[in-house]
């Protein structure tokens, strides 16, 4: 990442040097922020598509900044990667999640977004053991969801973090299944519970028969191998009736629900207790 950085060089140009002094702010800031009480982690449902009810909220990181209001994570999790602050900001988004997780009934689960360069920290695995040992949470109750470009340089740090992980309980999730370097091998090699098909295969100007057909093939592989398939980005009703009739066993999207503080998650699933 460094090194594009220098690459900006070569031109002047005014959007790029914006962008860099935008970047320089914000990382400055970022290290500051939770002190200030400026990050909250909101919460989106993943529905189960056959019956309608919650089963896992994904633990979505925001940041309310004074001056320049809310920040999308795709605008600071870069910056906090490339800075190595992701090692602290995700411990604490890991324990944030695990404390909002304890409150909510035994069958639910919460999804937290890893950093490849959180997983290669020293101590990463215990980072996480240690926030569901403060709030109490069972490992069955965390999910981790990493990405196909993780797991690209796969090394002994990764798996060791994945087998120590799994072997206490802690559920893996292969996210935005599609986008990157999509190799089964992963799936071969790692013992996901779920695998994530990405948005871009459900909207976009990409849809048709083609994504249909892979969307189906990816469900018939998760229900040999016994994963739960996650259909991202449902927006749309038909969206809804097209993944459940290709098979994805789980839903999310702004059909159901957008990412919602705590006492809302908490709310959903009172009203579903109730109904
Ligand atoms: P992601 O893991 O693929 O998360 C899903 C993103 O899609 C979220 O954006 C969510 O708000 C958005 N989304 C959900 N449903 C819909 C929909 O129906 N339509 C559309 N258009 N979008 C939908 P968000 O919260 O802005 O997060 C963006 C990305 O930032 C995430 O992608 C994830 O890669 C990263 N991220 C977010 N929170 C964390 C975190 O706590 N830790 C780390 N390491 N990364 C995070
Ligand atoms: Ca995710
Ligand atoms: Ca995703
Ligand atoms: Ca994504």
């Amino acid at each position: 990442a460094k090194v594009n950085g220098r690459k900006q060089t070569c031109f002047y140009n005014p959007t790029m040097s914006r962008d860099l002094a935008r970047r320089r702010e914000i990382e400055a800031e970022l290290r500051s922020a939770i002190q200030k009480n400026e990050l909250s982690i909101f919460f989106q449902p993943i529905v189960d598509l056959a019956t309608g009810r919650i089963r896992t909220f994904e633990a979505l990181v925001r940041w309310f900044h004074p001056e320049k209001g809310e920040l999308r994570p795709d605008e600071f999790i870069p910056v906090a990667e490339e800075t190595g602050v992701i090692v602290t900001l995700g411990n604490w988004i890991t324990a944030q999640a695990a404390k909002a997780a304890v409150q909510w009934p035994e069958d639910v689960t919460v999804a937290v977004n890893l950093s490849p360069l959180q997983i290669k920290a020293p101590g990463a695995a215990l980072g996480i053991k240690n926030a569901l040992r403060e709030a109490g949470l069972a490992p069955e109750r965390l999910e981790l969801e990493v990405t196909e470009s993780l797991l690209l340089d796969d090394n002994y740090a990764t798996e060791a973090f994945i087998e120590d992980l799994s072997q206490i309980g802690v559920r893996f999730a292969l996210d935005d299944f599609g986008t990157g370097y999509s190799s089964l091998g992963y799936i071969q090699k790692y013992p996901f519970k779920k695998i994530k098909v990405d948005r871009s295969f459900v909207s976009g100007p990409n849809v048709g028969k083609k994504t249909d057909a892979i969307i189906r093939a990816v469900a018939e592989l998760g229900s040999k191998l016994e994963m739960d398939i996650v259909a991202e980005g449902l927006e749309t009703i038909e969206q809804v009736r097209t993944v459940r009739e290709a098979g994805c066993t789980l839903g999310q999207g702004y059909y159901f629900s957008r990412a919602v503080p705590d006492y809302l998650a908490a709310m959903l699933l009172a009203q579903e207790a109730g109904a």
